[in-house]
């Protein structure tokens, strides 16, 4: 059966940026299990799938629009300590994480992680740490197989490699 949206597909892959630098695998025993065209992956990554089969290899190469979106200067801050509630001061690290308002979306929360702190001064960035990237895939497909509607209707996929619950 060819991949579909709502394919519920397995399958082994490997990423890269698009200058070789390694990002991320599937393990050798436990294939990445999701619905397809749901918006489980990027959404690069769901287009390219579509249409193909068990066994076939994909290889993708995926803008930054159609993986984690462009590089934003504006969500690159520097805040002051004193803008960070007390307790919170003691966890303040590079690499903690905290949601805060968007600076450009009125309303709109989004998640921003510390990068440096100097002295009083705190880098914090809301960009994913792969915004501006171009991703390059290769995907092994192992196996593709209809969604039950129990899967649909909770947008994920139950069983071997999915949610359990
Ligand atoms: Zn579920």
């Amino acid at each position: 059966m060819k991949i579909a949206k709502n394919s519920v597909v397995s399958m082994h892959y490997k990423v890269a940026t698009a200058e070789g630098e390694h990002i991320d695998a599937s393990a050798p025993d436990s294939p990445l299990v999701f619905l397809a065209g749901t918006g489980n992956v990027i959404l690069g990554l769901d287009k390219a799938l579509i249409g193909k089969q068990a066994g076939d290899k994909v290889d993708a190469v995926i803008p930054p629009a159609e993986a984690y979106g462009d590089h934003d200067p504006e969500l690159d801050l520097v805040v002051s300590k004193g803008a960070f509630p007390k307790d919170a001061h003691q966890q303040l690290a590079p690499g903690f994480r905290f949601r805060a308002d968007h600076p450009k979306q009125e309303g709109a929360v989004t998640m921003f992680t510390v990068h440096k702190i100097d002295g009083d001064e705190v880098f914090v960035s809301g960009n994913h740490e792969l915004a501006g990237k171009t991703l390059s895939f290769q995907v092994e497909i192992v196996s593709v197989r209809a969604a039950t509607h129990e899967e649909l209707s909770h947008g994920h996929v139950h069983g071997e490699g999915g949610h359990h619950h």
